[in-house]
């Protein structure tokens, strides 16, 4: 289930993400093995949570000295309905630092860095598909990245995404904010791919994509056209 998958951009994506995939390194693969046991172990901690991850464990390509890059969810603490506040949200100091920077020290042979690029709090999930927003940022984030992340723990989202898909309308809304976001893209051309016009488009609908996550779509969709060419 993918609420973007008919828009070019992102179907251009992951076209480029399954080709990747074929030749997946094993240090990709350790880090996918190694973040099932981590979100099993936090979960018998006590924390509901997910993991989307972008970059090279998105395309596979993950060597000895790659970071993993993921967007995090959690339920913030005392059913907090809004955004998780990073410098003071206890949930997400306890997973991010106490729980996976240990784990990986603990369980890890060759270590590595961890960065969360984007943190979705389930409680505000929640709310918003109540709310049924089109313009929802929190919304527009969680379909963008169930469209081209790779998920670990996908069960704890399952129940999110069936109730978005269960909206025709909310889904065809959002699709549309993504329409506009990407409006003048050129298919495969990376010079026209403006990010910095795509970002303060996502700025100007109230949406936040990290930084670090739009330079990494940039830069995959160069690299893809460099090395697929056109015809795939
Ligand atoms: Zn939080």
């Amino acid at each position: 289930m993918n609420p973007f998958a008919q828009h070019p951009v992102i179907e251009d994506y992951n076209l480029i993400k399954r080709y990747f995939r074929e030749y997946e390194t094993s240090h990709s693969k350790n880090r996918m093995q190694d973040f099932r046991k981590f979100a099993r172990m936090i979960q018998d901690a006590g924390y509901q949570v997910a993991f989307d991850f972008v970059g090279s464990v998105n395309f596979g390509q993950a060597d000895t000295n790659s970071d993993v890059d993921f967007v995090l969810y959690l339920a913030c603490e005392k059913s907090y309905r809004g955004e998780c506040d990073e410098t003071h949200c206890r949930t997400r100091h306890q997973i991010e630092n106490l729980l996976i920077r240990t784990l990986i020290r603990e369980y890890v042979v060759r270590p590595y860095e961890i960065q969360v690029v984007d943190c979705l709090n389930l409680n505000l999930l929640d709310a918003e598909l109540e709310r049924g927003d089109a313009m929802s940022p929190a919304l527009f984030r969680f379909a963008f990245y169930r469209s081209i992340c790779r998920c670990v723990n996908a069960r704890v989202l399952k129940p999110y995404l069936n109730r978005l898909m269960a909206n025709p309308p909310l889904v065809e809304g959002l699709r549309s904010e993504l329409a506009a976001v990407f409006d003048g893209l050129n298919r495969w051309s990376p010079h026209s791919i403006s990010f910095s016009k795509y970002k303060s488009r996502l700025e100007d609908l109230g949406v936040r994509i990290p930084d670090s996550m739009l330079e990494k779509i940039r830069s995959h969709l160069a690299f893809g056209k460099d090395h697929m060419g056109e015809g795939i």
